[in-house]
């Protein structure tokens, strides 16, 4: 009795992936009630709209499985991939099968927020781990490992690492090759099971040349392309102690909340069984669009393709900003690194020249320049809200801007409206 008949969706053709091009000639998809015994798919509205199983459909999954092994290739053997509600609830059962109630585990000393919010009603802390513009500093990591005082800390060593690799929300850091041999290096010596959360891991732009430099070509293949990210730890694990989180969400559409794991039999069985009592699987309706999309449509060379495609549409975004951010911003006072890979940018502001920096907090500097620049008509989010540990003291001042969503001109003239309020509460003149 499923009030649904035919799905038809109209979805860009490969090479022609721009809005404009997609309303002139994209290509519509479509699906059937019954596809599958009229022998027209193997994956029907009457399957995906059923209910189905902890795992996704094994339609779509083979196709992850698929797209998996091109990509990262872990060097076991009995590694598995399973389907998530989007990584946000991946974390969420990954801390509720890998930690107690009093334990820490580790993380950058900024991090995705959501993440610190996930553990906290389930009792666990978070440890923040020092960091600099490639992210998390292993040996920082093997310090607190190695120096973790049971008692004072009224807690075990934690034997569980959160880390976002790749355009790590919020700093944009992207840990390089050596950085994450090293992490995984540090992760064996302490016996550290790691969750490897990468929502923004083809969001790697082109190196960025500055202003005046003409731009590297961009990839001419899709070998070159794969060749230019930066290897996930998944693609180093040959103990079987990573979990890696993919997400549809920064890619493809976060309203599709679906994703996937990898990791290994044992790992992969344990979140299977969780899955089916709690999530039940993402979507079938998510699934079938997705299945019509990336398999039937585009398969693993047109999705190559696409994310190319973003590559290069993020990459002009991040020179916006960063063009915008050294026409407006007082350079003595803000300075930032180029994003490689995200969609944020991190702004650090030297909050001691600030002229009441003898009299005021940190944290009242940075509420100030926040609300400063909401009057100004600019919203960036307070690195504060970022910490790991809140009860740890902090000294510096960032923020956070994002070039992901806006228009150009309105990126150029926020960071122009966020420029003036730096300024106007800094005492400086306008520009
Ligand atoms: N992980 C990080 C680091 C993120 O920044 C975000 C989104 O902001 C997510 C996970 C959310 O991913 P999903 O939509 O798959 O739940």
């Amino acid at each position: 009795y499923f009030p649904f008949e035919e799905l038809h969706i109209k979805v860009p053709s490969v090479g022609q992936f721009s809005e404009a091009e997609t309303k002139e000639s994209g290509v519509l998809v479509s699906a059937g009630k019954y596809d599958l015994i009229e022998g027209n798919s193997i994956y029907d509205i009457s399957v995906a709209f059923n209910y189905g199983q902890g795992t996704g459909a094994a339609q779509l999954l083979r196709w992850i499985t698929e797209h998996t092994e091109i990509v990262h290739n872990p060097p076991y053997q009995d590694w598995f991939c399973t389907m998530t509600i989007g990584s946000t609830s991946a974390l969420d059962m990954a801390l509720r099968m890998f930690t107690q109630r009093g334990d820490f585990i580790l993380s950058e000393e900024y991090t995705f927020a959501t993440a610190v919010e996930t553990a906290a009603p389930m009792g666990v802390r978070v440890v923040g781990v020092k960091m600099d513009e490639q992210g998390l500093l292993a040996d920082s990591m093997d310090e607190i490992l190695s120096t973790w005082d049971e008692r004072a800390r009224g807690a075990r060593k934690p034997f569980v690492l959160y880390t976002v690799p790749t355009g790590q929300n919020p700093t944009g850091a992207t840990q390089g090759l050596q950085r994450r041999k090293d992490i995984y290096r540090i992760a064996q010596k302490h016996d550290l099971y790691i969750l490897e959360d990468e929502p923004y891991y083809f969001l790697q732009m082109q190196p960025y040349t500055g202003q005046s430099a003409p731009p590297i070509p961009p990839p001419t293949s899709h070998a070159a392309f794969l060749s230019a990210l930066v290897p996930s730890l998944l693609s180093m694990d040959t103990d079987g102690r990573v979990m890696r989180m993919d997400s549809f969400s920064k890619v493809v559409s976060p309203g599709s909340r679906c994703g996937w794991i990898t990791a290994s039999a044992q790992v992969v069985e344990r979140y299977m069984k969780h899955a089916d009592v709690s999530t039940q699987g993402p979507s079938g309706m998510s699934q079938l669009i997705l299945f019509k999309l990336l398999d039937e449509h585009w398969d693993h060379a047109g999705y190559l393709d696409w994310l190319i495609h973003i590559r290069l549409a993020y990459t002009r975004r991040r020179d916006v900003i960063l063009a915008a951010c050294e026409a407006h911003l007082p350079r003595d006072i803000v300075s930032w690194k180029p994003p490689m890979a995200g969609m944020f940018h991190w702004l650090r502001v030297d909050w001691r020249k600030h002229p009441r920096a003898r009299d005021k907090s940190v944290t009242d500097l940075e509420e100030e320049i926040f609300m400063a620049s909401i009057r100004h008509g600019a919203l960036v989010m307070r690195g504060s809200w970022f910490y790991a540990d809140n009860t740890v003291e902090h000294d510096t001042m960032f923020f956070r801007a994002t070039y992901a969503a806006a228009p150009e001109d309105k990126i150029q003239e926020a960071i122009r409206r966020f420029g003036d309020a730096i300024r106007e509460s800094f005492g400086l003149e306008q520009a």
